[in-house]
């Protein structure tokens, strides 16, 4: 369990059913209710399916509308305030993957479930100080967030009604031939009853709360990997929902925009299966299986947990905030993509599209063992520059890792050469540093 690739799954009756979709023509339906069956309980029968879909338009009219003139000093993660829809700004719900203490991967000191909490913390924070965002976190590292805290106490049995209605719905359609089922190519592992239920919860409740973005942030795990020795693939991966599903077109276009500057900086997966980089998935409950979502929604897998930026203390925060960084220029993008909009702050943090630069570097660096921030500034900088990965090799054999090996020498001695720097070959010496900072620095 402890290093087990912990992705969200369906439950049974969707195991039994297969896994559904519906058809395109479905599309021009969704703003209607959907049948409730005639053989369901009396209870499940009060339970009525209705989809309202965020589109495109939707949610760019919400940014257009946002005042883009005053940014706030301090973060807008303001759960309790979850109802308040008076202002128009884009409301994106944040999903730190697994549960406060239980679930996820796990590697030598370090937990998933932890890992995917300050992610989320960092990407509300770059959100928060934007205002054309109103941003909605489900938890922190010892509990739900006080919104969700009361749904899941009050709203279970209302949650669990939704849940089977809408399997059986899908069921439904998929017997009477109205829907096809995909074909699903990555597998996942499947979930207890109560985390699937706490899921289908959360999606439930952005349907309610008019959210337009979901964005569940995960990192994976190479299940054939010994305890504490790294497994073999690196790099992430973004899930999201079948085309067929109402929610399916918006979450792409905007998945597409985040995905490019991803991988600008960082590997795409290299598991079979993933290495398209965005995948659609029909029976991840957390981005809408049996069409149940109406927020644009992706799963984000930013890489696997035994990386080794992430398990070193000095470079796993900038690791993890440059990969909330990317995503909200990826947010960005979809809204703005020329800067035509955004003003102040926000226009200027665009300078660099990543937050390891600019940097100042002050150590000389000859050891190859050397594993710290500046490293990972130096990667950036030579990344930046064309120089990193070097020639031959590629961003999955040569990833940011803040490591001072092969693949940063190598790169290092071409910036050199551009630079006419002599006597300090493939390390960073005194000539290095003063280029480093004339051309990356503050
Ligand atoms: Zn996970």
């Amino acid at each position: 369990m402890v290093s087990l690739k912990y992705y969200l799954l369906t439950i049974l009756a969707l195991m039994v059913f297969g896994v559904p979709a519906i058809s395109s023509r479905f599309s021009s339906q969704v703003g209607e209710i959907a049948n409730v069956f005639s053989n369901a309980t009396n209870q499940l029968a009060t339970v009525i399916l209705s989809h309202n879909p965020k589109s495109v338009a939707d949610i760019q009219a919400d940014y257009l509308s946002a005042n883009s003139t005053i940014f706030s000093t301090t973060s807008t993660v303001t759960t309790d305030s979850a109802n308040s829809t008076t202002t128009n700004k884009v409301r994106i719900l944040l999903v730190p993957g697994h549960e406060p203490n239980y679930g996820g991967a796990e590697y030598a000191n370090i937990k998933e479930r932890n890992m995917t909490v300050e992610l989320a913390q960092n990407l509300s924070d770059f959100l928060g100080n934007d205002s054309h965002y109103q941003v909605f976190v489900t938890r922190d590292s010892s509990d739900w967030s006080p919104v969700f805290v009361d749904y899941f106490k009050n709203d279970w049995q209302s949650i669990v009604d939704w849940e089977n209605v809408s399997i059986r719905d899908m069921a439904q359609r998929i017997s009477i031939g109205s829907s096809t089922k995909p074909i699903q190519t990555v597998s996942h592992n499947r979930v207890p009853n109560d985390v699937a239920t706490r899921l289908y919860g959360i999606t439930k409740w952005a349907n309610e709360n008019n959210i337009d973005i979901t964005i569940h942030i995960h990192f994976n795990d190479d299940t054939e990997h010994p305890a504490n020795q790294a497994g073999k693939h690196t790099g992430f991966a973004i899930y999201i929902p079948q085309h067929q599903y109402a929610n399916g077109t918006t979450s792409r276009d905007i998945a597409e925009t985040v995905f490019k500057r991803l991988s600008k900086y960082n590997p795409v997966s290299d598991l079979a299966g993933e290495s398209t980089g965005i995948i659609e998935d029909s029976d991840l409950i957390a981005i809408g299986a049996n069409n149940t979502a109406d927020s644009a929604s992706m799963l984000i897998e930013y890489g696997y947990i035994y990386e080794s930026q992430f398990n070193n203390l000095d470079t796993s925060s900038i690791a993890l905030k440059d990969l909330a960084y990317q995503t909200y220029l990826g947010l960005q993008d979809f809204f703005d993509p020329t800067d035509s909009v955004a003003t102040g702050s926000v226009a200027t943090v665009r300078a660099y599209d990543t937050v390891a630069l600019p940097h100042s570097w002050i150590r000389v660096v000859s050891d190859k063992n050397t594993q710290n921030a500046d490293v990972f500034s130096l990667q950036s900088a030579l990344l930046a520059d064309g120089e990193y990965p070097p020639a031959s090799k590629n961003i999955s054999q040569c990833p940011r890792t803040g490591s001072f090996g092969a693949c940063t020498r190598s790169a290092l001695q071409v910036f050199q050469k551009k630079n006419n720097i002599t006597g300090e070959k493939g390390i960073v010496g005194e000539k290095t540093l003063e280029a480093l900072n004339r051309n990356y620095g503050f």
